[in-house]
């Protein structure tokens, strides 16, 4: 029976690259990829990851790891990167939770596309035995793009792979990675994944306000993916949506929390936070100045608790502009 690896997909080439380099030298190969809130809104149809799986003609396994994401998001053991990025928690994490997976489906070994020296805080030399010792892993974890540079596998050796087939990759250049890409005809994934918010200024903006006004959770950071987010108060704050779209995702979203809705073309908007009567009117007013009708008057806006609809004048803009976080 062929041997069975786990290879942990991002949805760019180099994961893809590793998990095709693994089929070549005769593995069983699955791909598992993680759910989070920090990852951006799908534009409908397969997600990358889906995408690679799909045309390595490999199974995938889709893991959520909601809570325990926001826990290291929140208090990193391992610090952080140039913004909100617990890189090296979020590797330990990840990996540990492909290892469950791993024992489940029966795959001896998990396999990554990192490569040494791409990236500064997660991919060096010491960063990798850090998180390979931190996941509890040792010898558990294999690179076949940068494997020649690194400590010897389990894999390796028992006999399973001989790392002097595989290529030798290391650094920043995308050069060698392309040139690899071709050779094994993987294409269309010319550039990595990337779109992790948690390297986002404005995104980060906003999830450090959430975890000032403690608000720093699953649902919240969902909602503060889109929108206009305003100062509403000392602790409330309220997001505006600024398309069709927008407005659906939020009102699709808002839970238990206050709605806002201008009746006619304009947008809608959620509270965060526990706003009186008095906030109510103000968020309606922003609401209203948002409205292409409010040029010609007063504007209905609906409130979802209590519910009410109010007629609200326009906030002054400038006066909207500085509420902007
Ligand atoms: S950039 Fe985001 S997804 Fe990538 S390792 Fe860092 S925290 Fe994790």
């Amino acid at each position: 029976m062929r041997k069975k690896c786990l290879v942990l997909i991002s949805g760019g080439l180099d994961s893809a690259l590793a998990a095709r380099l693994m089929q070549r030298l005769g593995f069983e190969t699955e791909g598992i990829a993680f759910l989070t809130s920090f990852q951006p809104i799908p534009r409908g149809g397969r997600s990358h990851s889906e995408e690679v799986c799909g045309r390595l003609g490999i199974p995938l396994h889709l893991v959520p790891l909601d809570e325990p994401f926001l826990e290291i998001v929140r208090s990193p053991r391992y610090g952080r990167g140039k913004h909100l990025n617990p890189c090296i928690d979020c590797k330990v994490l990840m990996l540990r939770s492909a290892w469950e997976k791993a024992r489940e489906i029966g795959a001896e070994f998990l396999v990554t596309g990192e490569v040494l020296g791409q990236r500064p805080m997660s991919q060096n030399l010491s960063a990798l035995r850090q998180i390979e010792k931190a996941s509890g892993l040792k010898g558990l974890i294999f690179r076949p793009l940068s494997a020649r540079f690194l400590d010897p596998t389990r894999p390796e050796q028992v006999g399973l792979i001989d790392r002097e087939s595989l290529p030798a990759v290391q650094g920043r250049g995308r050069k060698l990675l392309l040139a690899l890409a071709a050779e094994l005809g993987v294409s269309g994934f010319s550039t990595p994944a990337g779109g992790c918010l948690l390297t986002d200024d404005g995104f980060c903006r906003r999830l450090s306000d959430l975890m000032e006004l403690d608000l720093f959770r699953g649902g919240e950071v969902d909602l503060v993916k889109v929108g206009r987010y305003l100062r509403l108060g000392p602790r409330l704050r309220l997001i505006v949506g600024r398309s069709e779209n927008e407005n659906r995702y939020l009102l699709e979203r808002a839970g238990g929390r206050v709605r806002l809705e201008a009746l006619g073309s304009g947008p809608a908007a959620v509270v965060l936070g526990r706003p009186g009567r008095a906030d109510l009117l103000k968020a309606a007013a922003i609401v209203a100045a948002y409205t292409d009708e409010s040029a010609a008057g007063p504007v209905p806006v609906r409130i979802s608790d209590p519910v009410e609809t109010v007629t609200a004048s326009a906030l002054d803009r400038s006066e909207v502009a500085g509420l902007f976080i």
